[in-house]
């Protein structure tokens, strides 16, 4: 046997195959379906910004930037957490620019966790999560996310408590949540701020959707690090991709205590080094749009999820109604299905649409097998396009 006959991949590694989101949107591209499963927008972000990356690229802003991120881009960084949340920063020493948040989780996880080290996060989870901890060889503590009789996800709190341990090292939030569209509450919030000081832990906080809480969920976005005793132990991670409808870009930022932060930046810089030189001083641009720029986009976002909601309702899916994000979660079993994964595998077929199993995102798939996505963030014509194609969807079967 030669060592090309066996799989190079490093066994931690080895669980994880291609991203469903890859997956579904090369099917979504050979079926020619309307694809709703991977979140990015159809249309461009807001044009000053484009403007100022053109503007960018075209003065000589292509060479490397300082480590921590130009300080433009750092300075508006601190200025839209205080602007929005009230939380102050220092854009010297306690913000970072990165490549999109997803470097950002993965640094913070790296920097943080030694081997053995166990990290509490709720499921399902976005899937660089469980790739990421992986990585650092920690374990995951997944807290499961379920929908109740009223429509909203919530999780059991004995769960929660019972996934801390003496081995906890932090705890990843993210809210608003993907895929659910849950916002946590403050009470909920409150719990997990209670048991991350209870034991010790840290906590890194994934707000890319920290301005897509809908105006009819029970509570707006509220970031962990402003809860007591928080800020200085969180982590705190956004990025420009969702805000902006800029995904292609990836840039993304982490804000927290000066050692929170230099500990991700020591890690960082070995993964790219730096990014986006010419992105940096257009993102700095977009976070200082005025708050009628996030208003109208959040607004924009709630009747285009309206709109799906109606339409997945009326091809007869079992909707949750979704308090934020992009994403909108359905129960396949009143259209027969069994399986969210089988399902998605057919339905552009089927139905020329594109969605997304959510049952990889969890350790324990019963509790998703019958949950599917689909994304908002398209233009009104294409929702209406695959609600058209859905509503045939009974008569196929
Ligand atoms: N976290 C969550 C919850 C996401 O939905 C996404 C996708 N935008 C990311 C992280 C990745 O963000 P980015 O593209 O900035 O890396
Ligand atoms: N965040 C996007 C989603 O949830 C996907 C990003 C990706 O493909 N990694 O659809």
């Amino acid at each position: 046997m030669t060592s090309h006959d066996v799989d190079p991949l490093v066994a931690r590694m080895r669980p994880f195959g291609t991203t469903i989101f890859a997956e579904m949107s090369a099917l979504a591209l050979r079926t020619g379906a309307v694809n709703l499963g991977q979140g990015f927008p159809d249309t461009d972000g807001p044009p000053e910004m484009l403007a100022a990356a053109t503007q960018a690229l075209n003065t000589g802003h292509n060479q490397y930037p300082p480590g921590p991120g130009i300080p433009e881009l750092r300075a508006a960084v601190a200025a839209h957490q205080r602007r929005f949340w009230g939380l102050e920063y220092d854009p010297d020493g306690e913000v970072v620019v990165t490549a999109g948040a997803t470097e950002a989780v993965a640094a913070a996880i790296l920097a943080l966790c030694e081997p053995g080290d166990e990290v509490v996060c709720f499921e399902p989870y976005y899937d660089s999560y469980a790739a990421s901890i992986a990585l650092a060889g920690a374990t995951r503590r997944p807290v499961t996310l379920r929908p109740g009789v009223d429509g909203r996800y919530a999780f059991d709190p004995d769960d929660l408590r019972n996934a801390f341990s003496a081995r906890t090292r932090l705890v990843l939030l993210n809210s608003p949540h993907n895929p659910t569209g849950k916002v946590f509450t403050p009470d909920e919030l409150t719990l997990v701020a209670e048991l991350c000081q209870e034991h010790g832990a840290y906590a890194v906080t994934d707000e890319v959707y920290e301005h897509l809480a809908f105006t009819d969920a029970t509570s707006g976005h509220v970031p962990l690090a402003t809860l007591p005793g928080m800020r200085e132990r969180t982590l705190r991670i956004s990025s420009a991709g969702k805000t902006f409808s800029c995904t292609g870009w990836k840039v993304g930022w982490a804000s927290g205590p000066a050692a929170l932060v230099s500990a991700l930046l020591r890690v960082k810089q070995f993964l790219t080094y730096v990014n986006a030189a010419p992105l940096q001083p257009a993102v700095a641009v977009a976070l200082a749009l005025p708050d009628d720029y996030f208003t109208a986009f959040r607004a924009d976002l709630q009747v285009r999820r309206d709109q799906l909601i109606d339409g997945l309702t009326a091809a007869g899916f079992d909707v949750y109604t979704p308090e934020g994000t992009y994403f909108v979660t359905a129960d396949i079993t009143a259209l027969g299905g069994t399986d969210g994964v089988g399902f998605c595998r057919t339905l552009p077929e089927r139905s020329g649409v594109v969605a997304v199993p959510t049952q990889v995102f969890y350790d324990d798939p019963e509790a998703g097998r019958r949950l599917i996505r689909f994304a908002f963030c398209k233009r009104q014509e294409v929702l209406a396009e695959a609600v058209t194609r859905l509503r045939r969807l009974p008569e196929v079967r």
